[in-house]
């Protein structure tokens, strides 16, 4: 059986930061992670290397040249190998024009049986990337999901409705996106971390992907970020002071009611 899993490298954090003027992220080499909810979905797969026999585990991620990083941790935490996605024809890439070049990667992987991704990643929180890249591939999508088996060609899943969970079942391939509580992520070993060294990581451009420049990147992309913006937040202060041994707390009522509070 064959997992991919996406991982995307964000900002840690305490380390987002807006370009005011273009309204795009300020992405630098310094303090950036791992998506979490990514190695939530890359701990699952090896959750499965683990449980079942001939399960390889690709990671793939898109983004700048530094990316590499996040593919060579998922590496050392485990994975077998992986694929970065980074082109200047990439670059500007909205949700669709993202999940484009993700899912021309699975296709050219081949016979991917599962893809895993975090339910959202931690900068643009959109939450469209996987079930963009599953309706891409034809393939059946589970969002939200807690916990996952495998048997016999198929998944069964628990994922998170309001008031509950669903279990279903279905067959792969398919995609799976996973919420926070589905593991704990683990740590990269030492041997893990050696062996990322040593593992080469390919760059894909729109060539691999086979997909044309213009299909992706700023120009593959219907959406445009117009503003971007920090909101401004002012609270109104109002001291009030009553008379000790008076009627403060029916005051107090009364000017909350009065302000439509209670
Ligand atoms: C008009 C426009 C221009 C943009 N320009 C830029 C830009 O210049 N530079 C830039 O960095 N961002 C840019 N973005 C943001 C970029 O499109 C998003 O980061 C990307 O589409 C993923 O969306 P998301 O962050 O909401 O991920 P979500 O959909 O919330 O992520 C869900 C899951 O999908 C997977 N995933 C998502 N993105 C990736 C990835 N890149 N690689 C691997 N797996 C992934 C992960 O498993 C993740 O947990 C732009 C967005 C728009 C709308």
């Amino acid at each position: 059986m064959r997992i991919v899993v996406l991982v995307k490298q964000v900002p840690g954090t305490d380390n987002v930061k807006m370009d005011p003027e273009t309204g795009t992220m300020i992405r630098t080499a310094r303090g950036n992670v791992i998506n979490p909810l990514d190695e939530n979905a890359l701990e699952e797969a090896m959750r499965l290397k683990q449980a079942m026999e001939g399960v390889t585990v690709t990671a793939v991620s898109m983004g700048p040249p530094m990316a590499i990083k996040a593919v060579k941790e998922a590496i050392a935490m485990g994975a077998d190998g992986g694929v970065l996605l980074s082109d200047r024809a990439l670059a500007g890439s909205d949700t669709i024009a993202t999940a484009r070049a993700l899912a021309s990667a699975i296709k050219q992987l081949g016979d991917v049986d599962l893809i895993l991704c975090g339910e959202r990643a931690t900068d643009g929180e959109t939450g469209q990337t996987g079930p963009m890249v599953a309706s891409m591939l034809d393939v059946p999508v589970q969002t939200y999901v807690q916990k996952l088996t495998v048997e016999d060609g198929s998944m069964i899943v628990e994922r998170i409705v309001e008031g509950g969970f669903e279990k279903v079942k279905v067959k792969l391939p398919a995609l799976v996106t996973v919420v926070k509580g589905i593991n704990q992520p683990g740590f990269p070993t030492l041997a893990g971390k050696l062996r990322a060294k040593e593992v080469p990581v390919p760059v894909w451009g729109p060539a691999e992907l086979g997909v044309a420049p213009e299909e992706v990147g700023l120009k593959g992309s219907p959406t445009r970020v117009v503003k971007i913006f920090s909101p401004k937040l002012s609270r109104e202060t109002i001291m009030h002071q009553y008379k000790p041994g008076g009627r403060a707390v029916e005051e107090l009522i009364q000017f909350l009611a009065g302000r439509e509070i209670i």
